[in-house]
């Protein structure tokens, strides 16, 4: 019989996933670490690497799209809204390196989903069982805002992905645009008819028709 890993999981089955899934997902992230559709958000996050903040002053920014973080046979994913300037932008990994990390990661390792509950480099050795961490906007924007047409260009990242993370059965959206985002993929890609009804408000639970389930925070 198989031995069962963490989270009833087997050896042969996370092999499986590593094999296959991960090196797709990989592509798709190098892709979108290449990308240069949004022209503002470029050149906002090249800005900000270059200025840096004073605490910051001996790191090298990573200043490009932040690729998505996590186990490919994920069954819960964070969507969030879009990298921090002086955090994911700064060390290139979600939620790596500012506040929201901090206050994030320690959770996430309590209940199981994350190696450590410190998260401040890519090379820190943190790895995420069953979540997959990623976001709708994947450039920093100024203020936190960016504009509609750059969450669209962003948007057929997110179709890939959820088309490739097939284990996928809870939706955690952070904020508005994260759950708008999510919900028109939703309808994009043909898996709900309508949004009606799909009303963001934190802490709402929404079951997908496709056995999936939606929550907003
Ligand atoms: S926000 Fe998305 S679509 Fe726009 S440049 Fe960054 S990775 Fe590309």
């Amino acid at each position: 019989m198989s031995e069962t890993g963490k989270r009833g999981r087997t050896k042969e089955f996370d092999a499986w996933a590593k094999g296959n899934d991960s090196s797709t997902l990989n592509a798709l992230n190098e892709r979108v670490i290449a990308c240069t559709r949004c022209p503002r958000l470029r050149a906002y996050c090249q800005q900000i690497g270059e200025t840096r903040r004073r605490a910051y002053m001996d790191w090298e920014y990573w200043a490009r799209p932040v690729p998505s973080f996590g186990d490919p046979a994920a069954r819960v994913m964070i969507l969030g809204l879009a990298p921090g300037a002086h955090g994911s932008n700064r060390t290139g990994r979600p939620f790596t390196g500012d506040g929201s990390g901090a206050f994030l990661y320690p959770v996430l390792h309590q209940v199981g989903f994350a190696t450590q509950p410190t998260a401040y480099s890519r090379e820190d050795d943190l790895k995420l069982n069953d979540l997959w961490i990623t976001a709708a906007v994947r450039c920093a924007p100024p203020d936190n805002k960016p504009l509609p047409k750059e969450v669209a260009n962003c948007s057929s990242y997110l179709d890939e992905e959820l088309r490739l993370l097939t284990h996928l059965r809870v939706a955690v959206c952070l904020g508005k645009i994260a759950f708008d985002a999510y919900t028109a993929h939703l309808l994009r890609t043909g898996k709900i008819e309508t949004r009606r009804g799909l009303t963001f408000s934190h802490g709402a639970e929404f079951p997908i028709p496709v056995g999936k389930h939606l929550i907003a925070t």
